[in-house]
């Protein structure tokens, strides 16, 4: 399980997704293979509603668990699933050896209607924790947004709806990913404020290709700092200057987290192993 009250230093961690198709599962496992050797304190995998990638999580997390010997951090999300299926998940889990999961709500997936997204049995994320908790003893994390998550009326709300995520007994949190860090500074003083004081892990995106920006970072509603558009506008057409100056990009913001004394840094890795390896060598 996850330790994080003993940790001294900065925790470092990062994101892996499952591969779209099954045949590639023996790539994800050689990307992790080679992320391990950073000795990460743990490495979360990313759960889609529905479909055979789910079932992929719980595979993937075991391999970092047991294969890899980090501690895996298990998404699962409360659209699509009700009581006995998030039970079932659970002991498959714990079957495993994995006892870390981030629990998140989710989103609509394209193949759900509105209708059925409406009438989902958990509403929440805070649905989804106690139910967690009723089924055995788990490190739980939950998903924070210094930027505001985007169905919130403002950022007020939304650290309210936080602050009742907390409560029900999560042990840390992970950040959607930014690119300003003055987002985080300020979010951090109001979680403060709001009596939040769990380790936060903030999220931070390599944006290694220009067209990420019309993809993951478009959808995660994190704003682009000027400085990141004159990146793009620069070295966008340049494949090879602009990874040099994604992952330069978020060294400096790592860099500049750690001197403000964050807890944990969560790299989204996006897969890239040569990526993640660069930016912990020039960080860490
Ligand atoms: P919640 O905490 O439930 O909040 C969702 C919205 O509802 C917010 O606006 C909140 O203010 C509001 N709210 C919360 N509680 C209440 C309440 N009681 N009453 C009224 N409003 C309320 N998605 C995936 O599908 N798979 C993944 O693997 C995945 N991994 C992620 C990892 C991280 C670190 C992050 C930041 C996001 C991830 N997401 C993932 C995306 C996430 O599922 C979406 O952002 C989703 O819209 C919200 O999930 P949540 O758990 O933050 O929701």
């Amino acid at each position: 399980m996850i330790q994080e009250k003993e940790h001294k230093g900065v925790v470092f961690s990062c994101e892996v997704f499952p591969p779209k198709r099954d045949d590639d599962i023996y790539q994800i496992y050689k990307t992790l293979d080679e992320i391990k050797t950073l000795k990460p304190d743990f490495i979360s995998v990313t759960y889609g509603a529905g479909g055979s990638n789910s079932k992929k999580t719980a595979t993937i997390a075991a391999y970092i668990q047991n294969i890899c010997e980090v501690e895996a951090l298990a998404h699962m999300t409360a659209v699509g699933m009700d009581e006995a299926s998030l039970r079932a998940l659970l002991f498959e889990l714990k079957k495993k050896g994995v006892e870390n999961i981030l629990a998140l709500r989710g989103d609509k997936p394209r193949t759900m209607s509105q209708e059925e997204f409406d009438q989902r049995y958990f509403k929440y994320a805070t649905d989804l924790i106690p139910e967690i908790k009723k089924n055995g003893d788990f490190f739980i994390a939950g998903a924070c947004y210094p930027e505001v998550h985007p169905e919130s009326k403002n950022q007020e709300e939304d650290i309210q709806h936080l602050k009742q995520k907390v409560d029900l007994g999560l042990n840390c949190l992970i950040t959607q990913m930014f690119f300003d860090n003055n987002a985080f500074y300020s979010f951090m003083d109001k979680l403060e404020k709001a009596g939040i004081d769990i380790p936060v892990h903030a999220g931070i995106m390599p944006v290694t290709a220009a067209k990420q920006l019309g993809t993951s970072v478009t959808l995660s509603g994190s704003s682009v700092p000027v400085e990141m558009s004159n990146m793009i506008a620069k070295y966008g057409e340049n494949p090879e200057d602009m990874k040099k100056a994604g992952i330069e990009y978020a060294v400096n913001q790592i860099l500049d987290l750690k001197k403000h004394g964050v807890a944990g840094v969560h790299i989204y890795s996006m897969n890239k192993a040569d990526v993640t390896k660069q930016i912990y060598e020039a960080s860490f």
